[in-house]
């Protein structure tokens, strides 16, 4: 598509759209609606037909790469309007950990400096034990004088990007429940209520479970046969951790925690299990099983558990999708796009699945401004210029992440002791570890 027929995504200050941030798409606005009738008979079994609403770029999914990718578009003069399934902005979760690469994309679409003053800087890494024995520690800056390592609460990253963006957005209540191809290669989006959306750009963020990319011919993310619970310790009177990344390796067990702010601490227990097995909605039950993998293990990990509020408690099946070269589909099909965890899931090994998405916002937003502003250069092109250039990026992560976390959850006593004893305290080096956050989204 030329750049031209795009002319109207720019942002119009007299542009108006009809719904505040947290409605959903109001079904009678987004099209005339009307019944076939024969003048004379009486129309109530009738269907109802409704016409589409028009619009340019839809993003489905307003989690981290849905909202970076509206920021980074809002910020080089392109509107989009998000689409979430769910009421509101996800107010739970824990925390993410974000690297250098995460906080320089952060820094290009305006919210690293406010998002800094409210989470603390992590200054090295110590690795023990299960028995509380140190293998070793680190200092980030001694490694790279450049490295910047915050944890960021994810319910406070997506706020302050929602916040970025104009209002009425985002509408909320808005699940994506079919994707077809229209005429003059629009996209037909359905949603759940039956409104019907007719885009000239679709950018899929909707997550490991993405009905996007299943369209697009994306298997299923595959489980790595290990599962992780996550909460967010609370000390309303001051937490009492240095500002380091701890783990804990055991056998097929791994705990870690971080601290996040002055009165909050994340942390997460790994463990193995054959299949993700049923979902555990009491809060309460995730906390005793956390509790119970890992009751003989250092005393600090117990307490902050303890510490945690029971609805910060989650737990998470890992999956990922390796996008192997010649089986696996582009990351665009025409004017449809994936970007985040919908285009490439990765267990959190290296703490880059949101580094990751973050990343690819700029790098897509930057292409699709210049094709539309350009005219020269057509939309499909520089959405498949995008894959192009993440693939080598995103692949390679994805594959180390998972064999990363095989590592450590290894459950052979002679393989851990090897582990312990001789890789980790004597072999292990952070800076090389740590090479891929070196990536330069530069400023938009
Ligand atoms: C245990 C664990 C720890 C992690 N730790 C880190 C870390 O330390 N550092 C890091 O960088 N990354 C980490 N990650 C990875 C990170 O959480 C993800 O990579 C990141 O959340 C991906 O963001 P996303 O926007 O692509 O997907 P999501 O955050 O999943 O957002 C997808 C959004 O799409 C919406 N959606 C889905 N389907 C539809 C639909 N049909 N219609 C409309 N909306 C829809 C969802 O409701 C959701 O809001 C971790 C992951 C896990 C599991």
């Amino acid at each position: 598509m030329a750049g031209d027929s795009l002319s109207s995504v720019f942002v119009n200050p007299s542009f108006s759209l009809y719904h505040s941030k947290a409605r959903a798409l109001p079904r009678n606005q987004c099209g005339s609606s009307w019944r076939h009738t024969e003048p004379g008979t009486k129309t109530t079994s009738l269907p109802i037909i409704r016409a589409a609403r028009k619009e340019d770029i839809v993003i489905v999914g307003a989690g981290i790469a849905g909202l970076a990718t509206a920021v980074s578009l809002h910020r080089l003069g392109l509107r989009s309007l998000v689409l979430e399934q769910a009421e509101s902005l996800r107010t739970g979760g824990t925390s993410l950990t974000l690297f250098k690469n995460g906080w320089r994309v952060l820094d290009a679409i305006g919210v690293g400096s406010e998002l800094r003053s409210q989470f603390l800087e992590i200054q090295g890494m110590v690795i023990k034990s299960e028995d509380g024995r140190e293998l070793r520690s680190f200092k980030f800056k001694d490694e790279d004088e450049s490295q910047e390592v915050r944890a960021v609460e994810r319910k406070v990253l997506l706020e302050t990007l929602a916040d970025q963006l104009p209002p009425d957005s985002v509408y909320f209540n808005s699940k994506l429940t079919n994707i077809s191809k229209s005429e003059g290669g629009e996209t037909m989006l359905e949603l759940v209520d039956g409104t019907r959306l007719s885009a000239k750009i679709v950018i899929g963020c909707d997550g490991i479970r993405s009905p996007i990319a299943k369209w697009m011919g994306f298997p299923d993310p595959k489980y790595v046969g290990h599962c992780a619970f996550r909460g967010l310790g609370f000390y309303p009177n001051g937490q009492p951790f240095e500002p380091k990344v701890n783990y804990i390796y055991g056998r097929g067990l791994r705990a870690g925690c971080v601290p996040v702010s002055p009165t909050k601490v994340y942390w997460f227990v790994c463990f193995n299990r054959s299949s993700p097995g049923p979902k555990i909605n009491d809060p309460s039950e995730l906390k005793k099983q956390a509790k119970e993998l890992v009751r003989n293990w250092p005393a600090d990990l117990l307490n902050i558990m303890d510490q945690t509020p029971d609805d910060t408690i989650i737990r998470t099946p890992l999956v990922d999708r390796l996008l192997w070269p010649a089986i696996s589909p582009p990351a665009s099909s025409g004017r449809v796009v994936l970007v985040g965890d919908a285009w490439h899931p990765m267990t959190p090994n290296l703490g880059q699945g949101a580094c990751c998405a973050l990343e690819d916002a700029v790098v897509l937003a930057r292409k699709l401004a210049n094709a539309v502003k350009s005219g020269s250069s057509s939309v499909e092109d520089a959405l498949s210029s995008y894959g192009s250039e993440r693939w080598p990026r995103v692949f390679p992560l994805s594959i180390r992440a998972n064999l990363v976390g095989s590592l450590l959850q290894w459950e052979n006593p002679v393989v851990c002791s090897v582990r312990n004893d001789v890789v980790i305290p004597k072999l292990v080096r952070l800076g090389p570890l740590l090479a891929h956050t070196n990536f330069d989204c530069q400023p938009l």
